[in-house]
């Protein structure tokens, strides 16, 4: 019963990812990698971060802003289509609990959130201790964080990538790709990114 059911969800995501894909809902992630992740690495945990946020309809565009040709479009301003990780050690401005994986800061009202981090250490730390690959921990990490950048104030959920704490399954699930935004969160997503292109496009002066 659970497995035909989740068969149609699979389905219907699938689908509607292709329709709005369509569209061009793009953003740009400037990546500023103070871990010094290996390159492969990354590689693969933006791949999953991408693909998650591929299957709620808009597509993720890494800018490496370690390498110096990205120097110009990596210190340009904040546009709100333009989102910042970082991708620390430690935090250097707070202490967290291992259990914390990252922070972002959402908009308001007024302003639309584009600053997240991921704390490396931790989810080095996790994996270990959960036995999932940290790469793909990674990917989890940033999608869940790009999450709170677009969906805004009480963006967890009682299930999918937005949960506030993954259970061992939820991780195994999400390395096989299989943890993601629900249809609803991917709805306000897609909405929120609209919103933000539009508002690049046409800056209220
Ligand atoms: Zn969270």
């Amino acid at each position: 019963m659970r497995t035909g059911k989740s068969a149609v969800t699979m389905f219907w995501m699938a689908v509607s990812g292709a329709c709005y894909g369509a569209q061009e809902l793009r953003i740009s992630v400037m990546v500023f990698d103070q871990a010094e992740v290996p390159g492969h690495m990354l590689s693969e945990a933006q791949e999953r971060a991408g693909t998650i946020l591929g299957k709620a309809g808009v597509e993720a565009k890494w800018i490496d802003c370690h390498q110096p040709a990205n120097a110009l479009v990596c210190a340009m301003v904040a546009q709100p289509d333009r989102l910042f990780l970082t991708i620390v050690t430690e935090d250097d401005r707070q202490s967290f609990g291992e259990d914390v994986l990252g922070r972002s800061m959402p908009g308001d009202r007024s302003s639309h959130g584009v600053y997240a981090r991921v704390l490396y250490r931790h989810i080095q730390a996790k994996a270990a201790r959960e036995r999932v690959n940290v790469a793909q921990l990674l990917g989890l990490a940033m999608a869940h964080e790009f999450g709170h950048l677009l969906l805004g104030p009480k963006a967890h959920s009682a299930d999918g990538i937005m949960r506030a704490n993954w259970s061992h399954s939820d991780m195994e699930l999400g390395a096989k790709g299989q943890l993601r935004f629900t249809d609803q969160q991917a709805q306000r997503i897609r909405a929120d990114v609209q919103s933000r292109i539009e508002e690049r496009e046409h800056p209220e002066s």
